[in-house]
Protein backbone atom coordinates (compact mmCIF):
# COMPACT_ATOMS: atom_id res chain seq x y z
CA UNK A 1 0.00 0.00 0.00
CA UNK A 2 1.25 3.48 -0.87
CA UNK A 3 0.87 5.18 2.39
CA UNK A 4 3.39 3.00 3.73
CA UNK A 5 5.96 3.14 1.13
CA UNK A 6 9.14 4.58 2.49
CA UNK A 7 8.93 8.10 1.28
CA UNK A 8 12.09 9.22 1.46
CA UNK A 9 13.35 6.62 -1.04
CA UNK A 10 10.43 7.00 -2.85
CA UNK A 11 11.13 10.58 -3.32
CA UNK A 12 14.25 9.84 -5.95
CA UNK A 13 13.19 9.36 -9.35
CA UNK A 14 14.02 5.60 -10.69
CA UNK A 15 15.89 7.82 -13.44
CA UNK A 16 17.80 9.63 -10.74
CA UNK A 17 19.28 6.35 -9.15
CA UNK A 18 21.05 6.08 -12.39
CA UNK A 19 24.73 6.66 -11.74
CA UNK A 20 26.06 7.33 -14.88
CA UNK A 21 29.82 6.54 -14.08
CA UNK A 22 29.33 3.59 -12.10
CA UNK A 23 27.71 2.29 -15.59
CA UNK A 24 30.79 3.02 -17.30
CA UNK A 25 32.75 1.67 -14.92
CA UNK A 26 30.97 -1.50 -14.80
CA UNK A 27 30.83 -1.61 -18.38
CA UNK A 28 34.39 -1.58 -18.86
CA UNK A 29 35.16 -4.41 -16.12
CA UNK A 30 32.16 -6.49 -18.01
CA UNK A 31 34.35 -5.70 -21.35
CA UNK A 32 37.60 -6.89 -20.26
CA UNK A 33 36.27 -10.63 -19.64
CA UNK A 34 36.23 -13.17 -22.12
CA UNK A 35 32.67 -14.49 -22.57
CA UNK A 36 32.37 -16.31 -26.30
CA UNK A 37 29.52 -18.55 -25.84
CA UNK A 38 29.78 -21.13 -23.71
CA UNK A 39 32.86 -20.02 -22.05
CA UNK A 40 31.03 -17.43 -19.67
CA UNK A 41 31.52 -18.72 -16.29
CA UNK A 42 33.75 -16.07 -15.30
CA UNK A 43 31.32 -13.22 -16.56
CA UNK A 44 28.59 -14.86 -14.58
CA UNK A 45 30.72 -14.81 -11.77
CA UNK A 46 31.51 -10.98 -12.36
CA UNK A 47 27.72 -10.51 -12.85
CA UNK A 48 26.45 -12.53 -9.54
CA UNK A 49 29.10 -10.83 -7.66
CA UNK A 50 28.08 -7.32 -8.72
CA UNK A 51 24.00 -8.12 -7.33
CA UNK A 52 25.62 -9.66 -4.52
CA UNK A 53 27.44 -6.78 -3.37
CA UNK A 54 24.55 -4.74 -3.57
CA UNK A 55 22.40 -6.68 -1.67
CA UNK A 56 20.16 -7.96 -4.37
CA UNK A 57 20.13 -11.53 -3.69
CA UNK A 58 20.98 -13.20 -7.24
CA UNK A 59 21.07 -17.03 -7.79
CA UNK A 60 22.77 -19.11 -10.76
CA UNK A 61 20.55 -20.66 -13.06
CA UNK A 62 21.63 -23.83 -14.28
CA UNK A 63 21.65 -24.84 -18.16
CA UNK A 64 22.05 -27.72 -19.16
CA UNK A 65 21.40 -29.21 -22.98
CA UNK A 66 23.45 -32.87 -22.75
CA UNK A 67 22.31 -34.06 -25.74
CA UNK A 68 23.45 -32.10 -29.01
CA UNK A 69 25.65 -29.38 -27.61
CA UNK A 70 26.93 -31.01 -24.27
CA UNK A 71 26.65 -27.69 -22.93
CA UNK A 72 26.79 -26.90 -18.81
CA UNK A 73 26.52 -22.94 -18.04
CA UNK A 74 24.77 -20.99 -15.69
CA UNK A 75 22.46 -17.89 -15.86
CA UNK A 76 22.50 -15.41 -13.16
CA UNK A 77 18.83 -14.72 -11.66
CA UNK A 78 17.67 -12.05 -9.55
CA UNK A 79 14.17 -11.36 -8.38
CA UNK A 80 12.50 -7.71 -6.90
CA UNK A 81 9.25 -8.59 -4.94
CA UNK A 82 6.21 -6.46 -5.83
CA UNK A 83 3.81 -5.88 -2.74
CA UNK A 84 0.93 -6.78 -4.93
CA UNK A 85 0.67 -10.49 -6.62
CA UNK A 86 -1.63 -9.74 -9.10
CA UNK A 87 0.37 -6.86 -10.40
CA UNK A 88 2.33 -7.33 -14.02
CA UNK A 89 5.47 -9.11 -13.81
CA UNK A 90 8.71 -7.92 -15.52
CA UNK A 91 11.58 -9.48 -17.29
CA UNK A 92 14.47 -7.83 -17.82
CA UNK A 93 16.76 -10.19 -20.57
CA UNK A 94 20.49 -9.76 -21.56
CA UNK A 95 22.85 -11.62 -22.34
CA UNK A 96 26.08 -12.06 -20.77
CA UNK A 97 27.89 -14.27 -23.85
CA UNK A 98 29.77 -12.82 -27.11
CA UNK A 99 30.65 -14.18 -30.32
CA UNK A 100 33.80 -15.74 -30.92
CA UNK A 101 36.67 -13.28 -31.11
CA UNK A 102 37.16 -12.15 -34.74
CA UNK A 103 39.99 -11.73 -36.40
CA UNK A 104 41.22 -8.04 -37.44
CA UNK A 105 41.46 -6.01 -34.64
CA UNK A 106 44.25 -3.44 -34.53
CA UNK A 107 44.10 -3.42 -30.66
CA UNK A 108 43.36 -5.74 -27.69
CA UNK A 109 39.93 -7.06 -28.37
CA UNK A 110 39.15 -7.35 -24.93
CA UNK A 111 40.69 -3.33 -24.08
CA UNK A 112 37.68 -1.78 -22.87
CA UNK A 113 39.20 1.42 -23.96
CA UNK A 114 37.09 4.51 -24.56
CA UNK A 115 37.57 7.28 -26.67
CA UNK A 116 35.33 10.20 -28.18
CA UNK A 117 32.45 8.65 -26.52
CA UNK A 118 32.61 5.34 -27.28
CA UNK A 119 33.86 1.55 -25.80
CA UNK A 120 35.14 -0.53 -27.73
CA UNK A 121 35.57 -4.79 -27.12
CA UNK A 122 34.20 -7.62 -28.30
CA UNK A 123 30.43 -7.66 -27.08
CA UNK A 124 31.08 -3.83 -26.40
CA UNK A 125 27.82 -3.15 -28.15
CA UNK A 126 26.31 -6.70 -28.64
CA UNK A 127 25.67 -6.46 -25.76
CA UNK A 128 27.28 -6.03 -22.53
CA UNK A 129 26.13 -2.28 -23.08
CA UNK A 130 22.71 -3.21 -22.73
CA UNK A 131 23.60 -5.76 -20.00
CA UNK A 132 25.07 -2.85 -17.63
CA UNK A 133 21.82 -0.60 -18.86
CA UNK A 134 19.89 -3.61 -17.37
CA UNK A 135 21.81 -4.07 -14.46
CA UNK A 136 22.35 -0.26 -13.10
CA UNK A 137 18.10 0.05 -13.85
CA UNK A 138 17.73 -2.97 -11.77
CA UNK A 139 19.39 -1.91 -8.71
CA UNK A 140 17.73 1.46 -9.22
CA UNK A 141 14.58 -0.28 -8.87
CA UNK A 142 15.28 -2.28 -6.00
CA UNK A 143 14.70 0.28 -3.13
CA UNK A 144 11.27 1.38 -5.24
CA UNK A 145 8.63 -1.04 -3.28
CA UNK A 146 6.72 -1.12 -7.10
CA UNK A 147 3.29 -3.40 -7.38
CA UNK A 148 4.91 -5.57 -9.54
CA UNK A 149 7.88 -8.30 -9.32
CA UNK A 150 11.11 -7.51 -11.45
CA UNK A 151 12.92 -10.61 -12.60
CA UNK A 152 16.49 -10.19 -14.04
CA UNK A 153 17.62 -12.73 -15.86
CA UNK A 154 21.33 -12.25 -17.08
CA UNK A 155 21.41 -15.05 -19.64
CA UNK A 156 24.26 -17.36 -21.07
CA UNK A 157 24.44 -18.95 -25.01
CA UNK A 158 22.59 -16.46 -26.61
CA UNK A 159 25.02 -16.24 -29.54
CA UNK A 160 25.31 -19.89 -29.90
CA UNK A 161 22.95 -22.67 -31.32
CA UNK A 162 19.29 -22.49 -30.22
CA UNK A 163 19.55 -19.87 -27.46
CA UNK A 164 20.17 -22.39 -24.73
CA UNK A 165 20.57 -19.43 -22.06
CA UNK A 166 16.73 -18.37 -22.19
CA UNK A 167 15.28 -20.94 -23.70
CA UNK A 168 16.21 -22.94 -19.95
CA UNK A 169 14.22 -19.99 -18.51
CA UNK A 170 11.25 -20.89 -20.35
CA UNK A 171 11.88 -25.04 -19.65
CA UNK A 172 11.69 -23.81 -15.94
CA UNK A 173 8.90 -21.78 -15.59
CA UNK A 174 11.08 -18.99 -15.23
CA UNK A 175 8.66 -16.62 -18.02
CA UNK A 176 5.48 -18.38 -16.82
CA UNK A 177 4.22 -15.39 -14.67
CA UNK A 178 6.11 -12.87 -17.14
CA UNK A 179 3.93 -10.08 -18.48
CA UNK A 180 6.29 -8.05 -20.24
CA UNK A 181 10.19 -8.29 -21.22
CA UNK A 182 12.62 -6.20 -21.92
CA UNK A 183 15.69 -7.37 -24.05
CA UNK A 184 18.28 -4.83 -23.93
CA UNK A 185 19.86 -5.70 -27.68
CA UNK A 186 21.37 -2.52 -29.64
CA UNK A 187 18.10 -0.98 -31.49
CA UNK A 188 19.14 0.51 -34.47
CA UNK A 189 21.59 -1.47 -35.59
CA UNK A 190 20.18 -4.49 -35.73
CA UNK A 191 16.67 -3.12 -36.37
CA UNK A 192 15.35 -3.88 -40.30
CA UNK A 193 15.62 -0.30 -41.09
CA UNK A 194 17.52 2.95 -40.55
CA UNK A 195 16.68 4.48 -37.09
CA UNK A 196 17.89 6.58 -34.40
CA UNK A 197 18.16 5.84 -30.64
CA UNK A 198 16.24 5.30 -28.24
CA UNK A 199 14.41 2.88 -30.52
CA UNK A 200 11.95 0.32 -29.50
CA UNK A 201 12.14 -3.22 -31.65
CA UNK A 202 8.77 -4.58 -31.66
CA UNK A 203 9.40 -7.92 -33.21
CA UNK A 204 11.22 -9.97 -35.26
CA UNK A 205 10.94 -12.70 -38.27
CA UNK A 206 11.90 -16.35 -36.91
CA UNK A 207 14.06 -18.96 -38.32
CA UNK A 208 14.73 -22.72 -39.09
CA UNK A 209 17.33 -24.53 -40.73
CA UNK A 210 16.50 -27.29 -43.91
CA UNK A 211 18.49 -30.23 -44.11
CA UNK A 212 18.39 -31.40 -47.11
CA UNK A 213 19.72 -34.97 -48.47
CA UNK A 214 19.85 -35.82 -52.04
CA UNK A 215 20.05 -39.90 -52.86
CA UNK A 216 21.39 -40.41 -56.58
CA UNK A 217 23.20 -43.61 -58.38
CA UNK A 218 26.80 -43.91 -58.86
CA UNK A 219 28.27 -44.63 -62.35
CA UNK A 220 31.86 -43.86 -63.68
CA UNK A 221 32.61 -40.45 -64.05
CA UNK A 222 33.53 -41.43 -67.64
CA UNK A 223 29.60 -41.96 -68.05
CA UNK A 224 27.57 -39.56 -66.50
CA UNK A 225 24.47 -40.36 -68.23
CA UNK A 226 24.39 -43.98 -66.93
CA UNK A 227 24.10 -42.61 -63.12
CA UNK A 228 21.93 -39.80 -61.17
CA UNK A 229 24.59 -37.26 -60.09
CA UNK A 230 23.18 -35.95 -56.78
CA UNK A 231 25.59 -33.16 -56.67
CA UNK A 232 23.74 -31.72 -60.05
CA UNK A 233 20.26 -32.10 -58.25
CA UNK A 234 21.38 -30.12 -54.95
CA UNK A 235 22.44 -27.56 -56.81
CA UNK A 236 19.49 -27.43 -58.76
CA UNK A 237 17.62 -27.46 -55.59
CA UNK A 238 19.90 -24.71 -54.69
CA UNK A 239 18.92 -22.33 -57.54
CA UNK A 240 15.37 -23.36 -56.93
CA UNK A 241 15.71 -22.16 -53.56
CA UNK A 242 17.35 -18.82 -53.92
CA UNK A 243 14.68 -17.61 -56.60
CA UNK A 244 11.64 -18.94 -54.12
CA UNK A 245 8.82 -16.05 -53.15
CA UNK A 246 8.50 -15.79 -49.49
CA UNK A 247 5.23 -14.80 -47.60
CA UNK A 248 5.21 -11.22 -46.63
CA UNK A 249 4.18 -9.55 -43.62
CA UNK A 250 2.98 -6.08 -42.80
CA UNK A 251 5.26 -4.97 -40.66
CA UNK A 252 8.12 -7.47 -40.36
CA UNK A 253 8.52 -7.42 -43.93
CA UNK A 254 9.27 -10.45 -46.05
CA UNK A 255 10.45 -14.24 -45.39
CA UNK A 256 14.13 -14.95 -46.99
CA UNK A 257 15.79 -17.81 -48.37
CA UNK A 258 19.38 -18.58 -48.09
CA UNK A 259 21.50 -21.75 -49.15
CA UNK A 260 24.44 -21.79 -46.42
CA UNK A 261 26.52 -25.12 -47.85
CA UNK A 262 26.22 -27.74 -49.77
CA UNK A 263 28.40 -30.79 -49.61
CA UNK A 264 28.83 -33.96 -51.65
CA UNK A 265 31.23 -36.17 -53.88
CA UNK A 266 34.97 -37.06 -53.45
CA UNK A 267 35.67 -39.45 -55.58
CA UNK A 268 37.26 -38.24 -58.42
CA UNK A 269 36.08 -40.72 -60.77
CA UNK A 270 32.42 -41.48 -59.65
CA UNK A 271 28.91 -39.44 -60.47
CA UNK A 272 28.10 -38.73 -56.80
CA UNK A 273 25.59 -40.70 -55.38
CA UNK A 274 24.93 -38.40 -51.93
CA UNK A 275 24.68 -34.96 -51.18
CA UNK A 276 23.26 -32.69 -48.30
CA UNK A 277 23.02 -29.06 -48.91
CA UNK A 278 21.85 -27.19 -45.78
CA UNK A 279 19.44 -24.10 -46.51
CA UNK A 280 18.77 -21.26 -43.74
CA UNK A 281 14.93 -19.96 -43.96
CA UNK A 282 13.91 -16.51 -42.08
CA UNK A 283 10.29 -16.77 -41.42
CA UNK A 284 7.44 -14.93 -40.72
CA UNK A 285 3.99 -15.21 -38.66
CA UNK A 286 1.86 -17.92 -41.00
CA UNK A 287 4.97 -19.69 -42.05
CA UNK A 288 5.33 -22.64 -39.33
CA UNK A 289 7.28 -25.30 -39.41
CA UNK A 290 4.77 -27.35 -41.32
CA UNK A 291 4.24 -24.61 -43.82
CA UNK A 292 8.09 -24.58 -44.48
CA UNK A 293 8.31 -28.41 -44.65
CA UNK A 294 5.33 -28.44 -47.30
CA UNK A 295 7.20 -25.58 -49.29
CA UNK A 296 10.50 -27.37 -49.51
CA UNK A 297 8.74 -30.73 -50.65
CA UNK A 298 6.87 -28.31 -53.49
CA UNK A 299 9.75 -27.20 -54.79
CA UNK A 300 11.60 -29.97 -54.93
CA UNK A 301 8.71 -32.20 -56.92
CA UNK A 302 8.28 -29.57 -58.95
CA UNK A 303 12.05 -29.64 -60.02
CA UNK A 304 11.01 -33.17 -60.99
CA UNK A 305 14.95 -35.13 -60.28
CA UNK A 306 15.99 -38.42 -60.68
CA UNK A 307 17.29 -38.23 -57.54
CA UNK A 308 15.19 -39.20 -54.50
CA UNK A 309 15.39 -36.27 -51.52
CA UNK A 310 14.66 -36.32 -48.13
CA UNK A 311 13.74 -32.94 -46.24
CA UNK A 312 13.98 -31.96 -42.44
CA UNK A 313 14.92 -29.09 -40.31
CA UNK A 314 17.69 -28.95 -37.96
CA UNK A 315 17.79 -31.22 -35.33
CA UNK A 316 16.59 -29.02 -32.11
CA UNK A 317 17.02 -29.78 -28.16
CA UNK A 318 12.85 -30.07 -27.81
CA UNK A 319 10.33 -28.81 -31.12
CA UNK A 320 10.05 -25.28 -29.19
CA UNK A 321 13.40 -24.55 -29.42
CA UNK A 322 13.04 -23.24 -32.62
CA UNK A 323 12.84 -19.51 -33.68
CA UNK A 324 9.36 -18.57 -34.36
CA UNK A 325 8.57 -15.10 -35.52
CA UNK A 326 6.74 -12.52 -33.10
CA UNK A 327 5.11 -8.72 -33.23
CA UNK A 328 4.37 -6.81 -30.11
CA UNK A 329 1.28 -4.72 -29.61
CA UNK A 330 2.55 -1.31 -30.58
CA UNK A 331 -0.84 -0.01 -27.66
CA UNK A 332 0.97 -2.72 -24.85
CA UNK A 333 1.21 -0.63 -21.89
CA UNK A 334 5.23 -1.91 -21.30
CA UNK A 335 5.26 -0.03 -24.85
CA UNK A 336 3.39 2.67 -23.63
CA UNK A 337 5.52 3.32 -20.83
CA UNK A 338 8.76 2.64 -22.47
CA UNK A 339 7.58 5.20 -25.37
CA UNK A 340 6.62 8.02 -22.64
CA UNK A 341 9.75 7.46 -20.77
CA UNK A 342 12.00 8.02 -23.61
CA UNK A 343 10.19 11.04 -24.36
CA UNK A 344 10.40 12.59 -21.28
CA UNK A 345 14.13 11.81 -20.57
CA UNK A 346 15.21 12.54 -24.08
CA UNK A 347 12.51 15.12 -25.54
CA UNK A 348 11.83 12.83 -28.61
CA UNK A 349 9.32 10.33 -29.38
CA UNK A 350 11.47 6.97 -29.62
CA UNK A 351 11.12 5.20 -33.24
CA UNK A 352 9.81 2.10 -33.48
CA UNK A 353 11.43 -0.76 -35.67
CA UNK A 354 11.55 -4.63 -36.12
CA UNK A 355 14.54 -7.13 -36.55
CA UNK A 356 14.79 -9.13 -39.06
CA UNK A 357 17.38 -11.87 -37.91
CA UNK A 358 16.50 -14.22 -34.74
CA UNK A 359 17.68 -14.74 -30.98
CA UNK A 360 16.47 -15.00 -27.53
CA UNK A 361 13.96 -12.69 -28.06
CA UNK A 362 11.88 -15.18 -30.20
CA UNK A 363 11.87 -17.71 -27.27
CA UNK A 364 10.35 -14.96 -25.27
CA UNK A 365 7.83 -13.47 -27.75
CA UNK A 366 6.92 -16.11 -29.84
CA UNK A 367 7.19 -19.16 -27.34
CA UNK A 368 6.49 -18.26 -24.43
CA UNK A 369 3.95 -14.93 -25.62
CA UNK A 370 5.61 -12.66 -23.58
CA UNK A 371 5.08 -9.17 -25.03
CA UNK A 372 8.84 -8.72 -25.95
CA UNK A 373 10.68 -5.15 -26.54
CA UNK A 374 14.29 -4.73 -27.69
CA UNK A 375 15.81 -1.72 -26.56
CA UNK A 376 19.31 -0.88 -25.80
CA UNK A 377 22.56 1.10 -26.28
CA UNK A 378 23.65 1.83 -30.19
CA UNK A 379 27.23 1.20 -31.25
CA UNK A 380 28.45 -0.39 -34.44
CA UNK A 381 30.67 -3.35 -35.96
CA UNK A 382 28.84 -6.12 -33.79
CA UNK A 383 30.00 -9.46 -34.33
CA UNK A 384 33.22 -7.98 -36.13
CA UNK A 385 36.52 -6.11 -35.24
CA UNK A 386 36.37 -2.74 -34.15
CA UNK A 387 32.90 -3.41 -31.91
CA UNK A 388 32.11 0.02 -29.78
CA UNK A 389 29.01 0.84 -27.61
CA UNK A 390 27.91 4.71 -27.20
CA UNK A 391 28.55 5.14 -23.46
CA UNK A 392 26.50 7.88 -22.80
CA UNK A 393 23.29 5.37 -24.27
CA UNK A 394 24.25 2.75 -21.54
CA UNK A 395 23.41 5.29 -18.86
CA UNK A 396 20.36 7.03 -21.31
CA UNK A 397 18.64 3.50 -21.47
CA UNK A 398 18.89 2.29 -18.01
CA UNK A 399 17.27 5.88 -16.98
CA UNK A 400 14.46 5.03 -19.47
CA UNK A 401 14.42 1.20 -18.38
CA UNK A 402 14.41 1.97 -14.60
CA UNK A 403 11.47 5.05 -15.16
CA UNK A 404 9.56 2.70 -17.45
CA UNK A 405 9.32 -0.11 -15.54
CA UNK A 406 8.41 2.08 -12.21
CA UNK A 407 5.46 3.60 -14.25
CA UNK A 408 3.76 -0.05 -15.26
CA UNK A 409 4.54 -1.62 -12.17
CA UNK A 410 3.87 1.16 -9.72
ZN1 LIG B 1 22.97 -9.92 -28.98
Amino acid sequence: MSEHRDEPANAIAPHERIDAAEAISLLQELVRIRSPFFEEDEMANAVYDWLDERGLEPEYHAVSEPEITGFEGRNVVARIEGTDPDAPTLMLNGHMDTVQLVDGWDEDPLSGRIEDGKCYGQGACDMKGGLVSLLVAFEALADLQLRGDVVLTAVVGEEGPYGLGTYQLLCDGLTDDVDGAIVAEPGPTIAQQELENPALILGSRGGVRYEITVIGDAAHAAHPERGTNAVVDAARIATAFDEMQCATHPVLGSGSVCPLEIRGGDDPLSVPDRCSLAVNRHVVPGETEAVVLEQASALVSELDLDSSVEIELRDVPSEDARFGPYVTNEEHGLVRALADSSERLTGAEPAVGYFSSIGDFNHLGHTAKIPTIMIGPDGDNVHRSGEYVYTDEVGAVARIVADAAAAWLK
